[in-house]
């Protein structure tokens, strides 16, 4: 079997695996860099499966690290596509309380709200309260009784965020290997070995940023205190006209338990316009499409604020799987270095918001080094 040496090697080249090769291919120059993938390309799992928000970390707890990296790489990577001319759309977020909320005895989603607002607050985030008139001013197909709006929230297509970090990674000089899976590890004296099908690797430093398998792959190094419970939201596409209801991104007010941030309406950059993700535990990391959640439970939250969009305009799109570290409770990033020499990072339950905080990340990843 073939041996290549390597300085470093990241697992898994989702977006954070992209953006810590990245980075440390332009802080650590002259050390030989590889990234080992299983798939056969870049960002085909969690990356690419998402709503594409780059989010103000107003749904995180602010003493969180996930709301920190949350708000520090929203605003470096909208900045960084801006700045190669790729599309950002600068569209904002609402966060509204329905009408029918009054009916129900409002109560309950203004403390929802509330409690946002004292989350944002606490992190200063620039937002802004609304009406129902104000709401209809900025979205007038939107019919609520109030609610919050925060500008500074963005839209990505994540799919161009994950290749732009991987062709800037390869042209410093970063190796990538696809269909590499690391099947084992065996740690030495002063490195790590390896194990993919066809060739080892031996690393000095190792990140492993395998998304909803880093608990595996952490097993394998002798982590085995991680367990990643596999959350799948699925997305419905609004078809025909009626894509052009919502232009902005507007979600629910939901207790911060809550395995997501809500069933919302998500434009795209490319002007299609989809309603998600539920919430569903999942037997199996790879649970995309079996058991599909019908309509109804779409059209009732997207109802809640715009009635006009029907069953018949709805149809099933893609799930995304959230590698969750907990089965009820909020939980944090774990972006942990593990041994000092050689050194092992473990980076587990990168949820959302990770597609977010892909660049801060890589920034405290290389700090940890
Ligand atoms: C429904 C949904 C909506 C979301 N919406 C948003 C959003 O709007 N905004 C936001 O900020 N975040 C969002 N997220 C979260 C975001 O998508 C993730 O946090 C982010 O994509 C995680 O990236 P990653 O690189 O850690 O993981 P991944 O993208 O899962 O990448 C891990 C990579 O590791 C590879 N791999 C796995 N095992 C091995 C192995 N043994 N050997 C080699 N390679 C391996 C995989 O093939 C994969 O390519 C959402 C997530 C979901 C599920």
């Amino acid at each position: 079997m073939v041996t290549k040496r390597a300085d470093i090697a990241v697992i898994g080249a989702g977006v954070v695996g992209c953006a810590v090769a990245k980075r440390l291919s332009e802080t650590q120059p002259g050390k030989k860099i590889v990234v080992l993938e299983k798939l056969g390309g870049v960002g085909l799992e969690t990356s690419s499966l998402n709503s594409g928000v780059l989010h103000s970390g107003i749904h995180q707890d602010p003493n969180f690290l996930k709301s920190k990296l949350a708000r520090e790489g929203s605003k470096l990577a909208a900045d960084h596509l801006k700045s190669r001319r790729l599309p950002v759309m600068h569209c904002g977020m609402l966060i509204a309380v329905s009408l029918e909320s009054l009916r129900r005895g409002l109560y309950k989603e203004w403390l929802d709200l509330w409690r946002l607002v004292k989350r944002g607050k606490e992190q200063k985030i620039n937002l802004k309260f609304l009406t129902s008139f104000g709401i209809k001013k900025i979205e007038p197909n939107i019919r609520a009784l109030g609610g919050i709006f925060i500008p500074d929230v963005w839209v990505i297509d994540p799919t161009i965020f994950v290749n732009v970090l991987y062709q800037e990674a390869r042209a410093r000089g970063v190796d990538f290997f696809f269909e590499s899976p690391v099947l084992s590890v065996a740690k030495n004296s002063d490195s790590y070995l390896l194990h993919t099908p066809d060739k080892e690797f031996s690393a000095k430093e190792v990140i492993n940023s395998a998304g909803l398998y880093a608990d595996e792959v952490a097993q394998m190094a002798g982590f085995g205190q991680y367990k990643i419970y596999p959350w799948r939201g699925e997305y419905y596409e609004v078809l025909g006209e009626k894509k052009n209801l919502v232009s902005r991104l507007v979600y629910p007010a939901l207790p911060a338990n809550y395995p997501g941030k809500g069933i919302h309406f998500s434009p795209r950059v490319d002007g299609r316009l989809f309603v998600g993700p539920n919430a569903k535990l999942v037997p199996r990391k790879n649970y995309y499409t079996e058991e599909k959640t019908p309509p109804e439970e779409f059209l009732k939250a997207v109802n809640r604020f715009c009635p006009q969009i029907k069953k018949e305009d709805l149809v099933w799109a893609y799930s995304g799987i959230r590698p969750k570290l907990t089965n009820s409770e909020e939980s944090d990033f774990i972006i942990k270095l593990e041994y000092s020499y050689p050194h092992w990072i473990n980076l587990i339950g990168i949820e959302s918001p990770g597609l977010s905080s892909a660049i801060a990340i890589a920034k405290y990843v290389d700090k940890l080094l």
